[in-house]
């Protein structure tokens, strides 16, 4: 079995690496390799011996997921489309800020959660991706970003967890891929510029604060568990009490003293002032001296079949204002890239054409990543 390398953390890799024979400290140069340099062939790794880029040729390689489509917005939001096997497609979006560049990327193949407003959640769930096929989306847009822009500086400055998918229900592949992304000998980002967000699987909120503590997002999206079991089903298991009770354990872990809490503003189902002063409660209300959190509401981003319609702009102010008024630091989320559907929750990837992904794969395994073994996924 050929390994896959972008499925290992450093720790993993170490221990393929001994599996080999070889000391454990060649993984640390190996995996420099592939996330610093950005290496497509093992004959570049000039410091490691040529027996051992020899051993590697036998029995390791890199996959790649083939990409689809690459659609780039007036706005400078790119977004890549890539073909993950079996009649699914993931999607991940790099969105360039003055002083940062985020990349947003997909968890799963669809999401078995099944929020109203959520495309993705309508699309139902496919499969987990593998922690390979998480790290390939940082791995492919970090280093094709910097042979686009000539660079040799870090592009991706930040990471959000926030495609297509829920990160907490696919754990066991989300950890590794983080500890890729903050390990100095990968990515180096640190702690507070990764960020996991999650509809609230309670118990695996515990575990990330244990295993790798990065910064927490927790859609919320409703000021009481009625309208909540109905927007976000997953509250049917885990009410809100208990929400906000491990959003408090995890602060004893976080990079950052408050927890990102969403709320995707829906016209009419969730915007009223009325619903802002019942949130106001509910935070405050909270344990003993209220949840240290911060607001980011967000301007639901319409797709046909949700039947939900947009906040108008006045309703987000007035929302905001009565937050901020009781002292609930809250911002309001610009949109980007909705010219290109790749706004939050518009991440769809559904309709895929087999003809032309076909075609697309073809083409990119003649032309595909020189040296290292690139596999690219069946269709
Ligand atoms: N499953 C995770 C992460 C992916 S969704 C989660 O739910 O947190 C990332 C963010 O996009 C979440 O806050 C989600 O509520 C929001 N979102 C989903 N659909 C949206 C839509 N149509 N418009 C605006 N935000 C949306
Ligand atoms: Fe899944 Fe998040 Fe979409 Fe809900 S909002 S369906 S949890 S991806």
């Amino acid at each position: 079995m050929t390994a896959n390398l972008l499925d290992f953390d450093l720790e993993g890799l170490a221990a393929f690496c001994e599996r080999l024979g070889e000391k454990r400290f060649r993984a640390t140069q190996l995996f420099r390799w592939i996330h610093q340099k950005g290496a497509t062939d093992f004959d570049q790794m000039s410091d490691l011996a040529k027996s051992l880029r020899e051993k590697l040729k036998g029995t390791a390689c890199l996959v790649a997921l083939p990409v689809m489509s690459r659609h780039d917005s007036a706005d400078g939001t790119i977004k890549w489309l890539f073909d993950v096997g079996g009649g699914n497609a993931v999607e991940t979006v790099f969105i360039p800020e003055d002083d940062r560049g985020t990349l947003c990327i997909s968890s799963q193949a669809g999401c078995a959660v099944g929020c109203r407003f959520c495309s993705t959640g309508h699309q139902g769930f496919s499969r987990n991706l593998s922690t390979g096929e998480i790290i390939y989306q940082l791995w492919f847009a970090e280093h094709s970003l910097r042979q686009h822009m000539g660079t040799q500086e870090r592009v991706i400055s930040n990471v959000v967890m926030m495609g297509m998918g829920e990160p907490l229900q696919n754990y066991s592949a989300l950890v590794p891929a983080l500890r890729v992304m903050l390990d100095d000998h990968g990515y180096g980002l640190s702690r507070r510029r990764v960020t996991v967000s999650t509809s609230g699987v309670v118990p695996m909120m515990d575990r990330l604060g244990e295993d790798c503590p990065v910064a927490l997002a927790v859609s919320l999206h409703a000021p009481n568990d009625a309208l909540r079991d109905d927007l976000v089903p997953l509250n049917r298991k885990y009410p809100l009490a208990e929400l906000l009770g491990a959003c408090d354990r995890y602060l004893a872990h976080a990079p950052r003293d408050f927890i990102t809490l969403e709320y995707c503003m829906l016209d009419g189902v969730n915007d009223q002032s009325e619903q802002a002063r019942e949130l106001v409660a509910m935070v405050r209300g909270h344990g003993h001296r209220g949840l240290s959190c911060k607001i980011n509401l967000i301007p639901f981003n319409p797709f046909p079949v949700s039947g939900l319609k947009r906040s108008s702009p006045a309703n987000v102010a007035d929302f905001a204002r009565i937050l901020q008024d009781a002292g609930i630091v809250t911002t309001v989320r610009k949109t980007r890239g909705d010219d290109i559907d790749a706004a939050c929750g518009q991440l769809a990837g559904d309709v895929v054409d087999r003809t032309r992904v076909a075609e697309r794969i073809a083409r990119q395994r003649s032309t595909g990543l020189s040296g290292i073994r690139v596999v690219a996924k069946e269709a």
